[in-house]
């Protein structure tokens, strides 16, 4: 059994092929800068890379060169078409139009444009991706897998936002969160790895990076979630901006002259710990900066810790207690400078840090970085979003 997965971009496209009889990569790349100059294809098989500057012009020939490779007589690991069980498409909202992964079909499809503004850099270009993959494999089984899934599960009063109730009926505007396979992976890894059933641990994951976001699971469901409408809310990020009082953006844009459009660019893009540090988005730089005495950037890692601290405390409470907390993703996985910071003088909630084994943690791999004495369990786990893509396009595609 093999499944595509497949997470499309604006201008981008990015693959792997899944043989879900092992859970291993059979294939993997990307295509960048689709529809731009100079397009640039990416294949990794059989412990090869292959980088190629190939013009493609739209997804649908990248598409095309995908399904070329994979069948590629050197350098592929199919023989046809046929060998691809299922296609699990990432879409990154959902609104309330979809609330679990739903087959693709001309209906889901008509609903998906329906909400297309939800996420007008993101769903768009789903969209675009998935009639690629149509056009080329138009009997295959297709799921669509929702960033937003697995936050279904929140109460009513953790998704809520205040506001006018008629505004939220009519609008559906409210806290849908993010990066929820991410979430849902490591919850149920820490499980696997403590040797306990989901059911009984209370768990915060914190996926730290380009985006962040932090999540309260209970019973291996999502009670609470830092995004909210949209992935600007919650931590600082790189670029964005994170929780930022409404007031304050409305007395920027008049102050600058900025529409309101104008005002959700710059907070997606110009804040966060770029916006503070005026060095980069890249935690890698940052350290670099603030170990040579840079005190702006030194106050973004600061923000961005503090405020993982404020939601590992918030939900602390939410939980009434944690069992485990994960870092995973970029930041997560690999900056345990960030990770010392943001359990910091937590030891009144339980939570205490080995210093040692948080700086010699193991990358790539499940690793135990809290104290003897700790109650609380803190573990980094790598996450893998596309495998969680492919285990539901199993499971919705009835395969297997
Ligand atoms: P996304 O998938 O949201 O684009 P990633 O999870 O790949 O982001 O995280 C990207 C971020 O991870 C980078 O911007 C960088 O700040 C951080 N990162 C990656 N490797 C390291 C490292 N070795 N040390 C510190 N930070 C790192």
């Amino acid at each position: 059994m093999k499944i595509l997965v497949i997470n499309s971009g604006s201008s981008s496209l990015k693959y792997q092929l899944i043989d879900m009889e092992t859970e291993s990569v059979l294939a993997k790349g990307n295509c960048e800068r689709i529809g731009i100059a100079h397009s640039n294809f990416i294949y990794k098989a059989r412990g090869q890379c292959i980088e190629q500057e190939i013009d493609m012009p739209n997804h649908n020939i990248a598409v095309k060169l995908v399904l070329g490779k994979l069948m590629d007589k050197n350098v592929g690991v199919i023989s046809s078409m046929a060998e691809i069980d299922g296609v699990g498409h990432r879409v990154v909202a959902s609104g309330e139009a979809f609330k679990k992964p739903t087959l693709v079909t001309p209906e889901s499809m008509e609903l998906m444009e329906e909400i297309k503004d939800l996420a007008p850099l993101h769903n768009p270009a789903a969209i675009v991706g998935i009639k690629a993959c149509l056009a080329e494999m138009p009997d295959t089984p297709m799921v669509l897998v929702f960033d937003t899934g697995f936050h279904f599960t929140m109460p009513d009063y953790a998704y809520m936002y205040a506001i006018d109730y008629d505004h939220y009926e009519k609008y559906h505007i409210r806290r849908y969160g993010a990066h929820g396979t991410s979430h849902k992976f490591v919850a149920q890894e820490a499980a696997k790895y403590l040797g306990k059933d989901i059911k009984d641990l209370k768990i915060i994951t914190c996926h730290l990076g380009n985006g962040s976001s932090i999540t309260a699971v209970k019973g291996g469901k999502c009670i609470d979630t830092s995004m909210g409408f949209t992935p600007l809310a919650g931590v600082p990020m790189g670029t964005r901006s994170g929780d930022i009082d409404y007031s304050a953006a409305e007395y920027l844009a008049k102050k600058e002259g900025m529409t309101v459009s104008e005002t959700l660019t710059y907070l997606n893009k110009k804040c966060g710990v770029l916006g503070i540090s005026g060095v980069s988005s890249d935690f890698r730089d940052l350290s670099d900066a603030a170990n040579n005495g840079n005190k702006r950037a030194e106050l973004a890692l600061n923000m961005f810790a503090y405020g993982t601290k404020k939601y590992i405390g918030a939900y602390t409470a939410a939980l009434n207690g944690v069992d485990a907390i994960v870092f995973t993703a970029g930041i997560g996985e690999n900056d345990s400078v960030v990770r010392s910071k943001a359990l910091q003088d937590l030891d009144g909630l339980g939570i205490i840090l080995d210093e040692k084994k948080n700086a010699d943690c193991p990358r790539g791999t499940i690793a135990e970085i809290q104290a003897e004495q700790s109650k609380v369990k803190v573990l980094v786990i790598p996450t893998n979003e596309e495998l969680v893509i492919a285990r539901e396009t199993m499971i919705e595609a009835k395969l297997g």
